[in-house]
């Protein structure tokens, strides 16, 4: 492989905008097409060999032809991002700019963690591996999603698509988890976090509809204040904390590395667990969100004039269903909280937690075996993702749906997700290649 054009290559891709929007019919399609011709063009030994096909408009579903067709393997990435302006940027959003020497490197703009630095990573190990002549034993699909960030509908199409032609995937490999530094108490070292299942996702609005009026004779209660009288009531009762099955082994395995008093606490998890869930509600929203569904108020809108009373006041809500819990539990639990009848809650999307894949079996371990090789030092747990990802599309034709993604994250770098000055080393992406040549290899 050569770094230098993997480098360019990953430029490239991250020049075109391919910015993802809720309004489909608002959304420039062009950058979409530019894509995917940019992608027949760099990696060309790829284009010609795989099978393509373009999966509702935009999405691309590649098929490399193995030796069998028995126990195929999908690897998933999504080439749209969220939008960005140049404001508040070091280096701008859609430039690619590359700085700093060695290991400082620098690649900067939107999408290089999230998700076109995959997207790149995975085709140069393609690439690399068809110019040497290599084949996978099994087939391997690659499902390059247009719309993850907005509706996932690409995704989910080819999963169908998949699920039509009687295609079981072995193994699933989405976004998700990645190398971190610093996320978790006691451990200092690099831990690859492979997420094993993802939160569900229900979005509610609460609405209020009263008469209106003149704004010099209120009710005692307006539509707003009754609304936020919810919003106060629905945060004071949060959601129950517990520790589902997939942290506890995850605490296992990072007490046989923690120092200090978490060491202690991660190696003794089923007794100190009321110790953890206290001290993972306080540590960081990340550590707090592991415990517990989430509930965020995301919009708000009432009124039409400064003197007049609401007809309407509206809140939208986003929450995060935990694993063990279920979309009915958690509005269940909003509508109890609110004890409001005039609160109207109306559910606009659901979805379900993900099952969540196992953490032993050849799978498993050729994700492990394969972080070890090209990560070496790096120790592997499993996790519950807190956002959602594509992948969670492919959980009714794989038992094997596993979310990560082979790239050495700071916590200061993944604040940058769906944020400013988003960038990656470029040593990570180069390595992040080799993990998923590795990969390929060993299918
Ligand atoms: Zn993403």
């Amino acid at each position: 492989m050569s770094t230098d054009r993997a480098i360019k290559n990953l430029q490239e891709l991250i020049r075109i905008p391919t910015v993802s929007r809720l309004d489909v019919a608002g959304t420039d399609w062009e950058p979409f097409d530019d894509f995917l011709a940019a992608l027949a063009r760099l990696y060309p030994v790829a284009h010609s060999t795989l099978e393509r096909e373009v999966i509702a408009e935009h999405s691309l579903l590649l098929r490399w032809r193995g030796r069998s067709s028995e126990n195929p393997t999908v690897l998933m990435a999504h080439f749209d991002v969220v939008a960005a302006t140049d404001e508040g940027w070091e280096h701008p959003p859609f430039a690619a700019e590359v700085t700093g020497e060695g290991n400082e490197q620098l690649i900067w703009g939107r999408g290089t963690l999230d998700d076109k630095g995959a997207v790149a990573a995975i085709l140069e190990a393609v690439e690399g591996q068809l110019t040497v002549g290599r084949t996978p034993f099994n087939d391997l699909y690659l499902s390059l999603g247009h719309d993850e960030e907005t509706h996932g509908t690409g995704a989910r199409a080819i999963a169908e698509l998949l699920a039509s032609r009687g295609i079981r995937p072995a193994l699933v490999l989405d976004e998700g988890g990645a190398i971190v530094t610093g996320a978790f108490p006691g451990v200092s070292g690099p831990v690859a976090a492979i997420g094993v299942s993802e939160k569900g996702t229900v979005i509610v609005s609460l609405l209020v509809e009263q008469q209106g009026g003149h704004a010099s004779t209120p009710p005692r209660m307006t539509a707003t204040s009754r609304l936020a009288r919810a919003i106060v009531r629905m945060h004071a009762r949060p959601f129950p904390a517990r520790f589902n099955d997939v942290t506890m082994e995850m605490f296992a395995v990072l007490g046989r590395h923690a120092r200090g008093i978490f060491g202690l606490l991660f190696r003794g998890a089923r007794f100190t667990r009321p110790l953890l869930l206290a001290a993972f509600a306080r540590i960081s929203d990340e550590t707090r969100a592991v415990t517990r569904t989430t509930a965020a108020v995301t919009m708000l809108s009432a009124g039409l004039a400064a003197n007049a009373l609401p007809e309407r006041a509206m809140a939208t809500v986003n929450l995060r269903v935990a694993v063990d819990s279920s979309v009915a539990d958690s509005v269940e639990h909003v509508r109890r909280a609110i004890r409001d009848e005039l609160v109207r809650i109306q559910v606009l999307v659901a979805s379900e937690p993900a099952p969540v894949s196992p953490t032993h079996g050849t799978m498993w371990d050729l994700l492990v075996t394969t972080v070890e090789r090209t990560h070496p030092g790096t120790l592997v747990a499993p996790y519950v993702q807190n956002g959602a990802s594509d992948s969670r599309h492919f959980a009714s034709v794989s038992d094997h749906v596993y979310r990560f993604t082979p790239f050495e994250m700071t916590k200061a770098q993944r604040d940058t997700l769906h944020a400013v000055n988003e960038r990656m080393h470029v040593a990570t992406y180069l390595r992040g290649i080799e993990f998923y040549s590795a990969l390929i290899a060993a299918l």
